[in-house]
């Protein structure tokens, strides 16, 4: 039984104020109740965000939507993973195809940050996914198998099944067209197969949720196939209603 996870990754967007109207919105409707939620703000909002969530008894987790890859030491700008802990980060998106593509993470550097997360008892949210082109040329699983191979390389089973695994096809983010829900439960149904021939046990109580222009009028269609555990949601995630909505259908994921 994989309990749903719903992800709210809000990019480098909002300010007090807006951070404060969404957090309102979820809080006053107990959001958690509806799925396992978590928010990933920009690092300088975590210790507000956890403030309000606490001073409200909200359940709601913190997450963050980055990581170093260094245990600690001069690296200018960088936040380490025990950082992440002392704030009481919980999860943390690892390979998102922005920091992939905008700022050249490579497949090595994404499997440090997991190392040192799980190192820390933070949760890795292990984004992997095809490009519109690797897509149309039949690439997909070869993508994923490069992305998720260096993982089964060299962390350990344990570690391994304590990640969460974000299939975002990279053509589906931010562009307002999702991956149809049956392309979206093929790749999963592929990326648990993996999961099942490289971890010894436990493989079935990994969760994989999909990412990629989640929003209210297609979440359930998503959510009711069998392998989709929940969402990574970016946009809608700034819109109080919107995720609400998300979390709401999210009671029908492995129902
Ligand atoms: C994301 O950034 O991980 C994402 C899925 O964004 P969006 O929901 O806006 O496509």
């Amino acid at each position: 039984m994989r309990p749903a996870l719903v992800i709210g990754n809000w990019k480098m967007h909002g300010c007090k104020q807006s951070i404060n109207c969404l957090l309102s919105e979820l809080i006053k409707e107990n959001a958690s109740s509806f799925a396992e939620l978590v928010l990933c703000p920009p690092f300088t909002y975590l210790q507000w965000v956890k403030e309000v969530l606490q001073e409200n008894e909200s359940l709601i987790k913190l997450g963050a939507q980055n990581v170093s890859e260094h245990h600690d030491g001069a690296y200018t700008g960088e936040v380490s993973a025990a950082m992440l802990s002392d704030l009481g980060c919980q999860y943390v998106l690892v390979g998102h195809s922005e920091r992939r593509e905008l700022f050249k993470e490579t497949d090595q550097q994404v499997v440090f940050k997991a190392q040192r997360l799980i190192e820390a008892g933070i949760v890795p949210v292990v984004c992997v996914g095809e490009s519109r082109d690797e897509r149309e040329k039949g690439l997909t699983e070869e993508v994923l198998v490069r992305q998720l191979a260096p993982f089964f390389a060299e962390m350990q089973p344990k570690s391994l099944n304590k990640c969460v695994i974000a299939y975002e096809p990279v053509w589906a983010i931010g562009s307002g067209r999702s991956a149809t829900p049956e392309q979206a439960q093929n790749t999963h149904a592929y990326i648990r197969r993996y999961l099942r021939n490289h971890l010894a046990e436990n493989a079935d109580d990994v969760r994989i949720v999909y990412g990629g222009s989640v929003k209210p009028d297609n979440a359930l269609s998503l959510f009711v196939m069998p392998d989709i555990d929940g969402a990574l949601v970016g946009g809608a995630s700034l819109n109080g209603q919107d995720f609400l909505a998300i979390a709401r259908a999210s009671l029908s994921c492995n129902a």
